[in-house]
């Protein structure tokens, strides 16, 4: 099997899995116990936490352990409107997760979302941010890297823009932390999302960067963990492995992973792009995370390009959602302008730096047969085609 699919999920590394392992047998305590058992657990816990803040340039009082991304960006809209009563009013996006546009949606009619357009190339412009903001505005929350294309957003602008205006700024960095530098250095960006089964973490943690001094009402209420901004007792094993993550990413990128990553994914694209007739890049090249290439091919759809390609043992995506036997165009395509059709014929292929360079040769000559193949079945024609056995 080939894993090119880095945006959706990662494998656990090895000295992750092995620094959680203590955690899942005998070092059992609850942080919130005095006896020597709890105790350990509690300093694994402020371990990992300046593990995450050294990452981001933070400092460890600043982190608040979560479940995951999602909570992260719930917990941070939800508590800039807590925090500002009279304030009704959320500049986003049009290429943000679900995380963040559907929980803004959901707060409707309560909540009015100002949802920034973007142009084909999928960045916000931020003098439509600066024209956006209004006296009522709550928050601006714009994500630092897109995960279906990986454009990143002029975010530390925007936040600028933001500390400027004296709104509060979120960024949801779950698709870009741990794959390029993100840092909250300069002190405008109040809040900051992160997920660590994106970067090697087992799935089910997350963190949310709260500036010191940030206003801050939590999501969840009961005991009062994490200095009570977020009641339930601590997944140390998952906070352990996420911290060992986060000094893993940090060591990376200190040492050029970033670029690393860019060689496997340019070297993947480069062979496609040789091999195949009508393969577009969506979005602006220049802004793109480093490990990610969003392709789409003429005449080529993508649910049938996953299958001749999972079939392979080649794990990619496609922007598509299957629902109810139909694809849909990925909202993210729409909104930067482009047709169904192109949105339709549109991959993903993301890497990671457990990625190898003979892997990613054999993943462009399997995608390279598939397109050949699908486009044998279906000559000059955008009709339906069936190709799955
Ligand atoms: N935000 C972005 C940009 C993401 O890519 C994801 C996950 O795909 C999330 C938020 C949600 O993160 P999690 O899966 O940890 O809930």
């Amino acid at each position: 099997m080939i894993y090119l699919d880095n945006n959706a999920t990662t494998r656990v590394h090895v000295a992750v899995a092995e620094a959680m392992a203590p955690y899942l047998g005998e070092e059992y305590g609850n942080p919130s116990t005095g006896y020597p058992l709890g105790r350990r657990s509690k300093e694994a816990v402020d371990r990992a936490r300046a593990q995450v803040a050294d990452m981001i340039g933070a400092l460890p009082g600043e982190i608040v352990f979560t479940s995951c991304g999602t909570e992260s960006d719930n917990a941070a809209i939800a508590s800039a409107l807590a925090a500002q009563p009279g304030k009704r009013h959320l500049v986003t996006s049009s290429v943000e997760h679900s995380a963040i546009i559907l929980f803004a949606k959901a707060l409707a009619p309560d909540l009015e979302v100002t949802e920034l357009p973007v142009p084909a190339n999928g960045r916000v412009d931020p003098d439509a941010l600066s024209a956006a903001i209004r006296p009522d505005t709550a928050l601006v929350t714009l994500m630092w890297a897109n995960n279906e294309t990986g454009i990143c957003q002029p975010v530390l602008e925007a936040a600028a823009i933001a500390r400027e205006a004296g709104v509060f700024f979120h960024t949801d960095a779950v698709n870009a932390a741990g794959k390029i530098p993100v840092s909250v250095a300069g002190g405008n960006i109040d809040m900051l999302s992160l997920s660590g089964h994106k970067f090697h973490a087992p799935k089910g943690v997350g963190a949310l960067y709260l500036r010191r001094g940030v206003p801050y009402q939590p999501l969840l209420t009961g005991g009062g963990q994490e200095d009570g901004r977020r009641a339930g007792t601590e997944a140390v094993p998952q906070i352990v492995a996420l911290g060992k993550a986060c000094e893993l990413a940090r060591e990376r990128l200190e040492n050029g992973g970033d670029e690393k990553l860019a060689e496997l994914r340019d070297l993947l694209e480069g062979r496609l792009f040789d091999a195949i007739e009508g393969i577009k890049r969506n979005g602006a090249a220049e802004y793109r995370l480093p490990n990610t290439a969003h392709l789409s091919i003429d005449n080529v759809p993508a649910g049938d390009l996953l299958i001749l390609t999972g079939e392979k043992g080649l794990c990619i995506s496609s922007g598509s959602a299957c629902s109810t036997g139909k694809r849909d165009p990925s909202r993210i395509m729409k909104a930067m302008g482009h047709s169904d059709e192109r949105a339709l014929s549109s991959i993903r292929l993301s890497v990671s730096s457990m990625n190898t360079i003979e892997e990613i040769m054999i993943a462009a000559d399997i995608i390279i047969a598939a397109v050949a193949k699908i486009r044998s079945l279906r000559p000059q024609t955008n009709g339906p085609v069936i190709v799955a056995q």
